[in-house]
């Protein structure tokens, strides 16, 4: 008979000199399930970089008696804005998934796992379908309200073990009959005091933070492409959206300088069928990708502000961790 002591992840963790937040529920052996095997130790110390970035926020948004279960980053997959923005796409669809006793809590982040400013969260209630897909082995994750969404980029561990822990919160959901209210499947929290922000509404009845209106976003957009990208802090797609622009305009320009200088109806019409195109074809697509972007979760336009608090009311989160 063996005698040998099964290893746990924490006595891993320690083994390898990887700390670990005290200030934050982990239930170890659930968030590094695989420790033994030939190059375990590198998954396992890229995991832990993974998490140690987003600490700092867990340490803030996680209520108290919440535990950590599984983290792990993937890259949201839309068709039109793998089309409208190409491998620009990825850059504002990095998200780290938090699997927590109570939610699935999903941050924005930059390509190495920091959290950006676009927070959200799920109730597993609200999950009607959390798995990998046969036909492509993206992870597909299905709401109640009918909204689908698709990541690319997890790890065979993650796409297996998430359905797994999703699927055991799930039933004791069902245990505890807890059924929670939301004003969407994915709620919005805001990314100063992580609140749940309702769906439309753009200041957090918390902290009194102001989010942008998408249609404001878009407006700024039709009338200046990338204006809208720039204010939703998107700066490397507005610089290339900026670049795109200009080059229409030496083009339009080119029209326009002509055609008055013809002076005669021919060029005028030239002129102005130049500047429809500019319209047509750059401002409009623009305003309509900004405006989907903008939708995605909440821009910060003003920081918190107390003469906008609202009454307090106990987080329903917290009725699932009592
Ligand atoms: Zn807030």
């Amino acid at each position: 008979m063996s005698t040998e002591q099964p290893i746990t992840a924490a006595d891993k963790l320690r083994e390898l000199k990887l700390p670990v937040s005290s200030k934050i529920n982990y239930k170890l052996d659930s968030v590094y399930p695989v420790l033994k095997g030939w190059f375990v130790n590198g998954g396992i110390k890229k995991k832990h970089k993974l998490i140690k970035q987003s600490e700092a926020t867990l340490e803030e948004i996680l209520r108290p008696g919440e535990e950590v279960l599984y983290v792990a980053k993937g890259v949201q997959y839309s068709f039109w804005e793998q089309y409208f923005l190409g491998v620009w796409a990825n850059m504002i669809n990095q998200t780290v998934f938090v699997l927590t006793n109570a939610r699935l809590l999903l941050f924005h982040t930059n390509t190495s796992g920091k959290p950006k400013d676009m927070y959200w969260m799920i109730y597993y209630s609200e999950i009607v379908q959390f798995k990998t897909s046969w036909f492509n082995g993206a992870l597909v994750v299905k709401l109640k309200d009918g909204k689908t969404f698709k990541f690319a980029g997890f790890t065979g561990t993650d796409k297996k073990q998430m359905p797994l822990v999703f699927k055991a919160a799930a039933a004791s959901y069902q245990e505890r009959g807890f059924n929670p209210k939301v004003t969407q499947s994915r709620e919005n929290l805001c990314s100063h005091c992580y609140t749940v922000v309702p769906k439309g509404e753009t200041i957090c009845e918390s902290c009194g933070a102001e989010f942008w209106k998408p249609k404001d976003v878009a407006l700024r957009s039709l009338m200046f492409p990338s204006w809208g990208d720039f204010v939703m802090g998107h700066y490397i797609i507005g610089f290339m959206e900026l670049i795109g622009y200009i080059v229409w305009w030496v083009i339009v320009g080119t029209v326009l300088v002509a055609g008055i200088a013809k002076g005669d109806p021919e060029g005028l019409v030239a002129a102005l069928l130049a500047l429809g195109a500019l319209f047509a074809f750059a401002h409009i697509p623009d305003a309509i990708l900004t405006y989907y972007i903008a939708s995605k979760g909440l821009n910060r336009r003003r920081p918190p502000d107390p003469s906008r608090i609202a009454a307090d009311e106990p987080a329903e989160v917290d009725a699932q961790l009592q």
